[in-house]
């Protein structure tokens, strides 16, 4: 059977009702923290104790939390179609919830990688990275979360994906993050674009069907749409 393929960009709001802050919002994260602070090569450099206990504290947060209706909902699409998610968020509650092809463009709070070699990436689990924790070469390891001001090496691969869309589902972000926005604008002139926020703003993504709703409270039902329930 030739399945439909539905690309879903995802951002902070999917995971905001599973208890984990968004980014801008009110009571967002950065409302606590200045991203100077704590993401930026600059902040590990000068700080690196703070900056882990930063990230050691969402990967505690991320234990606890759990996947929403919306997760859910997105790995049951995968019985009718072939979905590749496309997430700006560091945490894994898509996998968590069943979704068995996702591209995390920012990185996962569950690896940590090399200072000195940002190929060497390891599993960690929900486990803190403590200064003095070493790569095999035996440079600190830090975060593997890409950091404001540095490449996104999976963006040629996200554009890509984005290129062979039929579907383009839009959930969660404010699309103020570059270059992963420009993936909302990539979509082939044949898709159908959705976009699931309570602060979308009609115009954002031209052509788009626009739901100004919580992610659990309208992807599910866009997902039983798309099946034909
Ligand atoms: P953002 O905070 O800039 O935007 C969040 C968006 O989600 C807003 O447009 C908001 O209206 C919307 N939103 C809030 N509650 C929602 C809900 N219940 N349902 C649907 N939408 C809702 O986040 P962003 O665009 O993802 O910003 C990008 C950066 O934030 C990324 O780099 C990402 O790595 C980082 N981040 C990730 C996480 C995570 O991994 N869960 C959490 C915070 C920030």
């Amino acid at each position: 059977m030739d399945y439909k393929h539905v690309v879903v960009l995802t951002g902070a709001g999917i995971s905001a009702e599973s208890g984990i802050p968004t980014f801008r919002g009110a009571g967002g994260l950065w409302f606590k923290h200045r991203i100077e602070d704590v993401a930026t090569t600059e902040a590990f450099a000068r700080s690196p104790a703070l900056v882990l206990e930063f990230y050691n504290q969402r990967r505690a947060q991320l234990e606890i939390a759990q996947p929403n209706k919306a997760h859910t909902a997105l790995a049951r699409l995968e019985q009718g179609y072939r979905v590749t998610i496309v997430t700006q968020n560091v945490d894994n509650l898509h996998e968590r919830a069943g979704s068995t092809n996702v591209l995390h463009l920012h990185g996962q709070l569950c690896q940590a990688r090399s200072s000195a070699d940002p190929d060497l990436v390891v599993d960690i689990g929900y486990r803190p990275i403590r200064m003095g924790d070493t790569c095999p070469l035996g440079s600190q390891l830090r975060p593997d979360v890409v950091w404001f001001g540095e490449p996104v090496p999976m963006m040629h691969k996200a554009s890509a994906v984005v290129a062979t869309a039929d579907t383009l589902l839009i959930i969660g972000t404010s699309l103020a993050v570059y270059p992963a926005a420009s993936l909302a604008h990539e979509a082939p002139a044949r898709a159908v674009v959705f976009v699931i926020d309570p602060e979308a703003e009609p115009g954002w993504i031209p052509g788009a069907r626009v739901f100004r709703e919580k992610a659990t409270r309208r992807v599910p039902l866009l997902v039983d749409e798309l099946l034909g329930m």
